[in-house]
C-alpha cells in the first residue's frame, strides 16, 4: 500500500499527531490482514458518500478505505552526511511515496526548540537541506556516469543527461528538486532516478487551539503556506493535542468539538484526505446487502486492475464490470430507478475506473 511518511524537527508535534492517528486508528476487526507495524498508522478514509449509500442500501455491515502514515523517526541534522542515524532517516524517507512534513506554528515557553525560536522557514530549510544534499549526491554520480554514455550519442542518455543537467542547478541552490515543472516526457525519467526532493510533500503546520480557527492568516501558517506554494505543495493547519482529544470522541462530540474550535472539518480528515489525492488514489464502492464497502484504487486503473484491489481472482477472471456513478444513484435514489433510467453501464476491460463509481465485478473462477 501506498503509505505518507511523517517527518520534522523534534519537538515539533510529530508523535502527537502520530498518536493522534493510531487512536483513530481503522478499526481492527475490519482489517484482517492488515500488516502491523508500530512505526505505521493506519486510519479509515473520510467520506461522506459512504454514508448516503449505507442509507440507500442498508447493508449489514459498512467498510471505510483506509489510508497508511508511516512515523519516520531518527536525527535529521547531518543526515546528508551519512551518520548512522542519519542514514536510517534517509531511507525510511525513501521508502514513502509522499511526506507529511510537520512544522511547529505554536508558540509555548515550556517546549523547547532545537534551534531556541520557533521559526517555520527556518525548520523547513533545515530538513529539506538535508534531502537536498542527499539528491546532490546522487544526481552527481549519476551525472558523471550518463556524461561519459552520452557521448556516445546514446539517445536516452543524452535525455537523461539533460534533465540531470537541469535538477542540479536547483539542488546546488539548496531547493528541492520538486520546485522544477518538468515535461510529460521528463516525467518517467525522473521517476526513475529516486530522488526525495521529488516526492509530493504536505507541509502540516502545528498551530495552538486557539489558531486552527486563524487558518493560513495565522502568521507563522502564512509563511509555510507562501513556501509551500512556490515548489507546488500544499499546506494542512492542525492542532496535534487537538486531534489527540478528538481522535478518541464518538461522531457527536467531535461535532461539537469542532464547532467549538470554529472549524467543519477535523485537521487530521484533512490530512488523511490531502494525503490520499496527493498520492493519485482515488475510491470506488461496492453496495451489496451484506456490505458497502469503500476500496482505494490508483487513478487511471482500469477495471480488472481495480477488481484486483478485492482479489487477485477478480483481476485474473474478469468478464466486465456493471457500473454506476455514486452521483446518479444518489440523485435517482434506488438500484432499480438506477436500472429504469439506463444509468447502469456495463464495462468491459478496457474500462477507466472513476472516483465515486459503484463496481459490480463478474467474473470467472
Ligand atoms: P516530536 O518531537 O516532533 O515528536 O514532538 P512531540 O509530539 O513529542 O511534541 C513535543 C511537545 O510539544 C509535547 O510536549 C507536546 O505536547 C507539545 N505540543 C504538540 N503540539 C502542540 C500544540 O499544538 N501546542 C502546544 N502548546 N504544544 C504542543
Amino acid at each position: 500500500a501506498l503509505t505518507a511518511g511523517i517527518v520534522g524537527l523534534p519537538n515539533v508535534g510529530k508523535s502527537t499527531l502520530f498518536n493522534a492517528i493510531t487512536k483513530a486508528g481503522a478499526e481492527a476487526a475490519n482489517y484482517p490482514f492488515a500488516t502491523i507495524d508500530p512505526n505505521v498508522g493506519m486510519v479509515e478514509v473520510p467520506d461522506a458518500r459512504l454514508q448516503r449509500l449505507t442509507e440507500l442500501v442498508e447493508p449489514k455491515k459498512t467498510v471505510p478505505t483506509t489510508f497508511e502514515f508511516t512515523d519516520i523517526a531518527g536525527i535529521v541534522k547531518g543526515a546528508s552526511k551519512g551518520e548512522g542515524l542519519g542514514n536510517k532517516f534517509l531511507s525510511h524517507i525513501r521508502q514513502v511515496d509522499a511526506i507529511c512534513h510537520v512544522v511547529r506554528c505554536f508558540d509555548d515557553e515550556n517546549i523547547t526548540h532545537v534551534d531556541g525560536k520557533v521559526d517555520p522557514l527556518s525548520d523547513i530549510e533545515t530538513i529539506n537541506l538535508e534531502l537536498v544534499l542527499a539528491d546532490l549526491e546522487s544526481v552527481e554520480k549519476r551525472h558523471a556516469r550518463i556524461a561519459k554514455i552520452a557521448k556516445t550519442k546514446d539517445k536516452e542518455a543524452v535525455a537523461e543527461l539533460a534533465i540531470l543537467d537541469k535538477i542540479k542547478p536547483v539542488l546546488e541552490a539548496g531547493k528541492s528538486a520538486r520546485s522544477i515543472e518538468f515535461t510529460e516526457e521528463e516525467l518517467p525519467i525522473v521517476k526513475s532516478l529516486f530522488l526525495l526532493t521529488t516526492k509530493p510533500v504536505l507541509y502540516v503546520a502545528n498551530v495552538s487551539e486557539e489558531e486552527v480557527v486563524e487558518g493560513t492568516n495565522q502568521p507563522y501558517v502564512k509563511l509555510v503556506a507562501e513556501f509551500a506554494a512556490s515548489e507546488n505543495s500544499e499546506v494542512i493547519v492542525i492542532c496535534a493535542r487537538a486531534e489527540e482529544e478528538i481522535a478518541e470522541l464518538d461522531e457527536e462530540e467531535k461535532t461539537e468539538f469542532l464547532e467549538a474550535m470554529g472549524i467543519a472539518e477535523s485537521g487530521l480528515d484533512q490530512l488523511i484526505r490531502s494525503a490520499y489525492h496527493l498520492l493519485g488514489l482515488a475510491t470506488y464502492f461496492t453496495a451489496g446487502v451484506k456490505e458497502v464497502r469503500a476500496w482505494t484504487f490508483r487513478q487511471g486503473m482500469r477495471a480488472p486492475q481495480a477488481a484486483g484491489v478485492i482479489h487477485t481472482d477478480f483481476e485474473r477472471g474478469f468478464i466486465r464490470a456493471e457500473t454506476v456513478s455514486f452521483a446518479d444513484l444518489d440523485a435517482l435514489g434506488t438500484m432499480q430507478a438506477v436500472k429504469e433510467s439506463g444509468k447502469l453501464r456495463s464495462e468491459g476491460k478496457n474500462y477507466v475506473v472513476q472516483d465515486g463509481d459503484i463496481m459490480e465485478f463478474l467474473f470467472n473462477v
